[in-house]
């Protein structure tokens, strides 16, 4: 049989076919007036993604990079700051701020749950400088309270920082009406291209603390950095064939839009949140339990396997079967579940054959309870009838 490789994890994602042609173009050197041209419009494309007047800034780096920045710029040693967590990515912010000399407090939740913006409001005590914090949870695939937490901060002089490296082009966000200082992403996710860089954007808050924390930074730094910006340029070599990938990506996502970047981040969010609730429904027909049903993230959909099962088993059955890589759990939670992702480049046909090759695993794995050919699939199909159905209502009522 043939087997076509494809890729089903929250980053990296599949690659934009337009954007790897656009990679394999870009021969261009960084200090000529055709890089800063590109490098503009970038940065401004970036900012409307974000949805965000606030400027913004790009390092050649996975999307850690700009997590580090957001510490090391933001505080100074025994500064208090508060993370929010419930799963590996919160607890990087914990690492990180601790290498920092932060002084952290945790509120945290247990995996697979949200924190409740009421845990967090019972920590928030006036002297907290910063609250570190991810919109979409990738390792467990909840999603978090973005807006509720935010709203805890209105009024106070604690800036809050959201990394949403899988959140970007799966959440709506309102970054500057809800008050986010710092909205962190990177380029393996939802905007389809392969990682290496990272991108955050910055409000005047966080600008102003940044003359007076005191954390040594050097390549990480995020004033010099926006210095440069202003004038089409990066600090160092930039990842240039990035930067054309995300500018053409940019133009497909503003394609969704007809034309409107804006719309277009819209619609890629919610063509992730019906690829995602395809997938859950599909989960729940095949009898699978979901890891995080309370508050499920379109990132990502994480999925217990059927009693008795290892996760590793159904990782390892798309792997042979189908050439697909799908993600197994994350340190203690490997082998308790597996993810499949939604962000970036996935659509209907993606998700309906994810929903068949799952169908098709756990007949492998031999599990009549779990596998009556079909039944996942019916309950993906009347997702999409619905969501594509009213989405043609409102088309037509608005003509
Ligand atoms: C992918 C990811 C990161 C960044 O990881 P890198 O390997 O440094 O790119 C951070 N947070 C979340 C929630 C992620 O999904």
């Amino acid at each position: 049989m043939l087997i076509k490789s494809r890729l089903f994890t929250p980053g990296p994602t599949p690659l934009l076919p337009s954007a790897q042609l656009a990679m394999a173009a870009a021969d261009i050197h960084h200090r000529t007036a055709d890089f800063r041209a590109l490098y503009s419009r970038v940065l401004a494309d970036t900012q409307t993604f974000i949805g965000t007047k606030n400027d913004v800034v790009m390092f050649a780096s996975s999307g850690t990079g700009a997590m580090e920045a957001a510490v090391s710029n933001l505080t100074s040693p025994g500064d208090k700051v508060l993370v929010v967590t419930a799963g590996k990515f919160g607890e990087r912010w914990k690492s990180l701020a601790s290498a920092y000399g932060c002084n952290v407090e945790v509120v945290s939740a247990e995996y697979g749950k949200t924190v409740e913006p009421d845990a967090v409001k019972a920590k928030l005590t006036p002297d907290v400088r910063v609250v570190y914090m991810q919109a979409t949870e990738s390792s467990t695939g909840v999603r978090h309270d973005v807006r509720g937490i935010a709203s805890l901060l209105k009024g106070t002089d604690t800036l809050l920082v959201v990394d949403a490296i899988t959140g970007l082009g799966t959440t709506h966000f309102d970054v500057d009406g809800w008050g986010i200082d710092v909205i962190i992403g990177g380029s393996q996710k939802a905007v389809m291209i392969p990682p290496g860089l990272a991108y955050c954007s910055v409000s005047e808050r966080a600008w102003k603390r940044m003359e007076t924390t005191k954390n040594p930074r050097f390549y990480f730094d995020l004033r010099k950095e926006r210095k440069n910006a202003a004038k089409g340029e990066s600090s160092y070599t930039p990842a240039i064939a990035l930067i054309a990938a995300l500018a053409s990506a940019f133009d497909f996502i503003r394609n969704m839009g007809k034309g409107d970047l804006a719309a277009g981040r819209v619609a890629l969010v919610n063509n992730a949140e019906m690829c995602a609730e395809m997938m859950r429904e599909a989960a729940l027909a095949l009898k699978l339990q979901l890891f995080a049903p309370d508050a499920p993230s379109a990132a990502v959909t994480s999925i217990l396997p059927p009693a008795g099962v290892d996760s590793g088993r159904i990782v390892k059955g798309f792997r042979d079967e189908f050439g697909a890589v799908i993600s197994n759990g994350q340190g203690e939670m490997k082998g308790q579940i597996f993810r499949m992702a939604h962000l970036g480049y996935f659509d209907y046909m993606d998700t309906i054959a994810t929903v068949g090759a799952l169908e098709q695993v756990l007949g492998v794995i031999s599990l009549p309870k779990h596998v009556e050919f079909g039944q996942g699939l019916k309950a993906a199909q009347e997702v999409f009838a619905r969501v594509a159905g009213s989405a043609r209502n409102a088309v037509a009522s608005s003509k």
